[in-house]
């Protein structure tokens, strides 16, 4: 079927270069493929690769500037899974490792845009994620930030299985009664921006994830990370109101991240 759409390669065409990540079912290459840097993961297990080439499907739909890109497909060893090349990995590592003298808060900012976006389009597409966190955002080599890992994510055992659930990321409707949205993804997302403007840390730092179940269900929440923006503290706390439909949905948030982004870089005309 796939090899009718063309989203089939062909792995004669593909060099493999370095290892340059360790997903949950295989290794992530660095590699080539007819002159573009590509990155490759692989995925062993026959079983979970059946899953994955169908929801594989879902991603060769989905073209965004701020979602990754599938460039298809090979069928050898289980399942290679070819994505253009995101040089500077994922996000949370990212903001860890440069930190505060090198990523200012107006290129904060700016990933959260850039994450808002393709998570507006999601929205647009009535596709949820359902696994919304700073380390399945990858950072391109032209400094976009982009989402990863959609369209896999129902296949992923993380999310049928609640006990596997990223309880710290996850919307308390969905962890009681597994009820996904894109409003808990805008719950997730609200985590996310916490991450970003925390540089990186661990969201709800030192709490297990009992501590964190039970205490967000009766109403706590996080501070703001240390200099964060308060108008962007607001959209985290608005992110995470306890009933689904008061969040706001995806393009709301991406007006009111404009706005914020306008006060930070001030109109060289005025
Ligand atoms: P899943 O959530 O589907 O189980 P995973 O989290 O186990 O996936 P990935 O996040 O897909 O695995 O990949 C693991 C790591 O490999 C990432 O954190 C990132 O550092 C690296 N990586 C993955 N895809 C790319 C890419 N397209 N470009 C650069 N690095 C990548």
């Amino acid at each position: 079927e796939l090899s009718k759409t063309g989203w089939l390669l062909d792995i004669t065409k593909l060099t493999l270069g370095e290892n340059i990540g360790e997903g949950e079912f295989g290794a992530v290459y660095e590699g080539e493929y007819m002159g573009q840097r590509v990155a490759v993961k692989t995925i062993k297990c026959d079983v979970t690769a059946q899953a994955f080439l169908q929801e594989t499907t879902v991603m060769t739909k989905l073209q965004h500037k701020n979602l990754v890109r599938l460039l298809g497909v090979i069928l050898h060893k289980g399942l290679q899974i070819v994505t253009e090349l995101m040089t500077k990995g994922n996000l949370v590592n990212f903001l860890r490792t440069r930190g505060r003298s090198v990523v200012n808060s107006a290129q904060l900012l700016r990933y959260a845009l850039d994450v808002c976006e393709g998570m507006e389009y999601l929205e647009f597409k009535k596709l949820i994620h359902r696994d919304l966190a700073a380390r399945n955002i990858l950072v391109s080599d032209d400094n976009v930030a982009k989402v990863s890992d959609f369209g896999l994510t129902k296949v992923d055992a993380k999310v049928s299985d609640s006990a596997k659930l990223p309880v710290k990321w996850t919307a308390p409707e969905a962890l009681k009664k597994e009820k996904f949205s894109t409003k808990s993804d805008v719950w997730s997302y609200g985590i996310l921006l916490w991450e970003i403007f925390s540089y990186g840390r661990q969201p709800y730092p030192k709490m297990s994830l009992k501590e964190v179940k039970e205490s967000v269900e009766g109403g706590y929440r996080m501070d703001a990370p240390d200099d964060c923006p308060p108008g962007v503290f607001a959209l985290m706390k608005l992110c995470w109101e306890h009933e689904p439909r008061r969040r706001p949905a995806f393009h709301k948030l991406r007006e009111k991240l404009e706005q914020q982004m306008a006060k930070h870089s001030p109109d060289p005309w005025s």
